[in-house]
């Protein structure tokens, strides 16, 4: 498929232009975007997918030249729509070895559609380190020499105060980045992060310190008067809705308390999923104790992002935005620690440092949980006291990890390989998939959740799929599956039962998907659907001029999801890749007074590759299905490649 034919019609929505940087001879190419690409991938995630799809051949090294990084938003991004603010990095994952996306918030998506691109793919490796500045039309590659070696806080500060521009959008790699640390993130707006699968050592490869943004133009709407009109209908709606109440009230860690309830909330490296010190760091004791202003993204009328400030204890002077929920139960309870100001602290260091704070804190917790076992012994790391819960040690690998020293320089390749290297039985203590350390969710408590993580193609991943439709949206599953009878939703609302999980999937990924394609947050559709596939269809036909309904905007988030699972199968990506840690298909759990089980993941994924009309065998797209979404061309290279198979 051509990248690069222009119809000749005028872009609404879209900018119309792709950046590509070729970083080694520092080339910079505008390419017109093509409009019957940009329908069929939207935008995001989309765009990059079709775009590594094309870039990037069959078994490339994530760290080869040949490795593009992709910066890309939606049609979405910048128009005032509800959420409006994300952007998506791409590239082969050096820590999955997979497709590898990651996404943030902020202002520099929007900020990126204001100087004139959907996206920016950057080719090669520079020999020296250096910044990319936009400026609207002017786009330049500049040394970074003088940035190396800085945090990414000083970075953007750097970059704002010296180009004169306190208004500058930056996304920049820290010491992480640059040292090639496995699970190092690209951070923006001092404290937003773009961090799964290690994007920062893609950055850090390519001696790309950072991007800054600064753009002035205004974004072209199809039909202006009525877009712009239900937009602020919709922002409303999402402010006043009672489904993102506590979102703005407490933020995400309100779920800590909830989690915490029903055995939700990893504890111990997940011996467990209940943790007695939870109240220390959930949503109102946060509120009321640490929080002293609240912070939102471009557009949002949620604002779900608390700064908090730690005013006394060892931690006492700490102020940041956050913690989040997932890097509070990774760096808190994964980790056994009861205290929030560490877990503030590790935040703010993991942000400065370019570390993905999720990774980071399942690396800590499978390192304690290797002493505890005696696997790690006092030799081994140098003199640390790995006890569950230290917090100096906690502190002190953080900053290991992202200078590679000591034992940090075996974490800082993500868990997965760091128990190769052990060995002595610590594999069974890695909780990963496909390589990435497992977000917060217990899915032997959350049977959705377990497929979910399992079936993420870029690796253990809650935002890939993110089923919350079964906590409890009767309305919306009701809508969504008209089939299903009030008895067969009361299943699909019980959390441990394994009926119509896969269903829940299926679907959500394609939500998901949508959701990350048009630069939108989840926070105002797949986590909490106060705005559905069909509101934001109705929006996007009014900004971009495009007449599509809710059934062709979801088709189009399934062909992303196809296509990105064609992308690990080029790289022999199977069924048997679809799988979780040992410890969550072997060791049952529950918390107390209900049956202790494991994910039984076989039939589960029988039933989801059968929902996604996939070869059960192998996991993988069928050339009916490819063929179905309009991707005969991916059929016909895996095909050639024996990998594409009929049901
Ligand atoms: S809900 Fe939170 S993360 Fe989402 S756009 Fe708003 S402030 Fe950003």
């Amino acid at each position: 498929m051509s990248l690069n034919l222009l119809d000749g019609g005028k872009m609404f929505g879209w900018a119309g232009t792709i950046l590509h940087v070729n970083l080694e001879n520092k080339q910079i190419k505008k390419k017109p975007l093509d409009k019957t690409f940009a329908v069929k991938y939207l935008g995001g995630k989309g765009f990059s997918s079709r775009l590594l799809y094309e870039l990037l051949k069959p078994g490339t090294d994530p760290f080869s030249p040949d490795n593009p990084f992709i910066l890309s938003v939606g049609p979405f991004a910048g128009s005032l729509w509800p959420t409006s603010s994300r952007f998506e990095v791409s590239t082969k994952s050096p820590l999955t070895n997979t497709f590898g996306c990651a996404n943030s918030g902020g202002h520099l998506g929007p900020e990126l559609k204001f100087a004139g691109y959907d996206a920016i793919v950057f080719e090669g490796i520079s020999k020296e380190p250096v910044y990319l500045h936009i400026e609207d039309d002017s786009v330049k590659l500049s040394s970074a020499k003088d940035l190396w070696g800085k945090t990414t806080a000083e970075t953007e500060y750097i970059l704002k105060k010296d180009l004169g521009d306190m208004n500058l959008k930056v996304a920049t790699i820290g010491p992480a980045g640059e040292r090639l640390v496995l699970i190092s993130a690209v951070i923006n707006d001092y404290g937003r992060a773009a961090a799964r699968g290690g994007p920062g050592a893609i950055m850090g490869n390519k001696k790309l310190k950072a991007v800054a943004i600064r753009g002035t133009k205004h974004l072209a709407v199809a039909e202006p008067d009525k877009f712009f009109k239900l937009a602020a209908e919709k922002n409303h709606m999402v402010r006043q809705s009672p489904r993102t109440k506590w979102l703005r009230d407490w933020g995400t860690l309100s779920l800590m308390g909830s989690k915490n309830a029903i055995g939700d909330l990893p504890t111990k490296n997940r011996q467990t999923g209940q943790f007695a010190l939870a109240t220390n760091m959930d949503g109102p004791t946060v509120t009321e104790k640490y929080a002293i202003s609240r912070r939102g993204c471009y557009a949002c009328p949620i604002a779900c992002s608390h700064v908090t400030e730690i005013k006394e204890g060892p931690f006492a002077g700490t102020i940041g935005e956050g913690p989040e929920y997932e890097t509070t139960d990774a760096l808190g309870p994964n980790c056994f620690n009861g205290d929030f100001g560490c877990v503030a602290k590790a935040n703010k260091l993991c942000n400065h440092l370019g570390l993905d704070t999720m990774s980071t804190g399942v690396a800590i917790g499978f390192a304690m949980e290797l002493w505890e076992k005696g696997i790690l012994t006092p030799e081994d790391v140098g003199g640390l006291d790995l006890t569950w819960g230290n917090t100096t040690t906690i502190i002190s690998l953080i900053e290991m990890i992202a200078s590679r020293q000591g034992l940090g320089a075996v974490l800082a390749e993500g868990v997965k390989r760091a128990a190769e290297k052990i060995g002595k039985g610590a594999e069974y203590y890695a909780m990963h998939v496909k390589g990435m350390e497992l977000a917060t969710q217990e899915g032997r408590t959350i049977k959705a959740f377990g497929l979910a993580h399992a079936t993420g193609n870029r690796g253990a991943d809650h935002l890939y799929a993110l089923p919350t439709i079964g906590y409890g949206n009767y309305e919306i599953a009701r809508r969504y599956f008209p089939h299903l009878s009030e008895d067969d939703l009361k299943e699909f609302m019980d959390l441990r039962n394994y009926k119509f999980k896969a269903l829940q999937v299926t679907f959500t990924e394609k939500v998901c998907t949508m959701s990350d394609s048009l630069s939108l947050c989840k926070f105002s559709n797949a986590e909490t659907y106060v705005l559905t596939p069909a509101d934001i269809v109705e929006g996007f036909s009014l900004l971009t001029g495009i007449q599509m309904d809710e059934a062709g905007l979801l088709q189009a988030a399934e062909r992303i999801v196809n296509l990105e699972r064609c992308i690990n199968a080029r790289d022999g990506y199977t069924r048997k890749d679809d799988t979780l840690p040992r410890r969550l298909l072997e060791e049952p759990y529950a918390i107390p007074g209900v049956k202790p089980t494991v994910v039984e993941l076989d039939a589960l994924l029988d039933e989801y590759y059968i929902l996604h009309k996939w070869n059960v065998a192998t996991g993988l797209p069928t050339r009916e299905k490819l063929e179905e979404l309009g991707l005969e061309d991916v059929a016909e290279d895996l095909a050639k490649l024996g990998e594409a198979s009929s049901a």
